[in-house]
């Protein structure tokens, strides 16, 4: 008998009901396959009427994000609502939330829209993050730096994304050409920070609050786009675990429900500092589809439609790599021929350079990344 007060978890939804998912791109096209699997509909809104997920999909509504008629009619058409894409306006949301369930909520999204939000987030919830400044005027960026020091990144609070929005200031030189570049938009001052590399971790909340996380991944970059992930992330099992922690740590600061990912940077001594985090699907979660019991989209639905949440372990080592751009489009013949090597296109239309067109994940026996010297070498290609 449950306590007066006390919120029962929501019932799960059952088969046949529908998932509503604002954004049209190839992470609502895997939840959405994710999705059918257990037997739901899904229906995408999104802007864009041939994008990945309009593909897979059981309807579609094809309306911009401000469409308030069309808003009314998709929440009137879906169970639940779930968003693929984080920069969906917030007021979109706004919108839905009155009249269906929105998971994840509102504030997981509007917190990580804005770097400036972001950071103040993470510090509040514990979370370690460098040290950086709001800019919006020219006076605060000179202040700013003072502060610091150089090295130094100026970003613009939002929109930004794969390195886009940024740049590295190293001497006072670079001021000018960086600030003409990005403002007037409101900035942000991000200490250097002289990481030894790049860690995520996914965690998955229930609506009961219950947690699950997958492996921390090692991510390696190329022009600022995720090009490998590696799973499990080398190194002392403590540092996994402590990214792991983090990162379900921040879910439960914003009650969320769904997935959320946490980039972090690991400097030389192990220490792990919070960089962004993103709460949906992410790029660096892909190798749990094929490498784990659950991967990362089932999850993602199964938390969205209040179902329980299944073991996440990694039944395989993994190395993941990006399909980003025509050149390495153009090798999918190969990708596909590799027996060990699962394939995934995402069906868009152009294979424009610096655009993820699928990825590729590498399977390997349990150990393999701890025993290799060099795990990137496993990679598919
Ligand atoms: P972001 O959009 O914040 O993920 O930044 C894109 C990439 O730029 C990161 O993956 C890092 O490789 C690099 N970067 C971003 N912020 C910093 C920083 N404060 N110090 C050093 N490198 C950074």
């Amino acid at each position: 008998m449950s306590t007066p007060g006390t919120p029962l978890p929501p019932a799960p939804l059952p088969p046949g009901a529908t998932i509503g998912i604002l954004g049209g791109g190839q992470l609502g096209r895997m939840s959405a396959l994710a999705a059918a699997k257990l037997g739901y509909r899904v229906h995408v809104f999104a802007p864009e009427a041939d994008g990945p997920a309009m593909q897979v999909a059981a309807a579609r509504t094809v309306a911009p994000y401000e469409d308030q008629a069309a808003l009314a009619r998709f929440a009137g058409a879906v169970d639940v609502v779930t968003f693929e894409f984080e920069n969906v306006p917030a007021a979109t949301l706004d919108v839905l939330a009155p009249l269906v369930p929105c998971r994840p909520g509102v504030e997981a999204l509007r917190i990580g829209q804005d770097r400036v939000r972001e950071k103040t987030f993470f510090a509040e919830a514990g979370l370690p993050v460098g040290a950086w400044r709001a800019v919006t005027s020219r006076a605060e960026l000179d202040a700013a730096v003072a502060a610091l020091g150089l090295p130094a990144v100026l970003k613009t609070t939002r929109l930004g994304y794969d390195g886009r929005g940024q740049a590295v200031l190293r001497a006072p030189e670079d001021l000018d050409p960086a600030w003409e570049r990005l403002s007037p938009r409101p900035l942000i001052l991000e200490a250097f920070v002289p990481f030894a590399r790049e860690v995520s971790a996914i965690v998955a909340r229930g609506a009961d609050g219950a947690t699950v996380t997958f492996d921390t991944t090692e991510n390696r970059h190329s022009h600022h786009i995720l090009a490998l992930s590696i799973a499990p992330a080398p190194g002392p099992a403590a540092r996994q675990q402590e990214a792991q922690r983090l990162v379900t740590r921040l879910a439960e600061a914003l009650d969320l429900v769904g997935l959320l990912a946490l980039e972090l940077f690991e400097l030389p001594d192990g220490t792990l500092l919070a960089n962004e985090m993103a709460p949906r699907p992410h790029n660096s979660g892909h190798w749990t589809m094929d490498a784990c019991l659950c991967g990362q989209f089932e999850m993602h639905v199964r938390a969205v439609a209040g179902l329980p949440l299944p073991d996440p372990s990694r039944h395989h080592d993994a190395v993941m790599t990006n399909i980003v751009g025509p050149d390495s489009f153009a090798r999918w013949p190969a990708f596909a021929a590799q027996p060990s090597v699962s394939l995934h296109l995402y069906g868009k239309a152009e294979a424009r350079p610096g655009r993820k067109l699928g990825h590729a994940t590498r399977l390997l026996p349990l150990g393999s990344v701890a025993e290799s010297p060099d795990p990137a070498l496993l990679a598919p290609g």
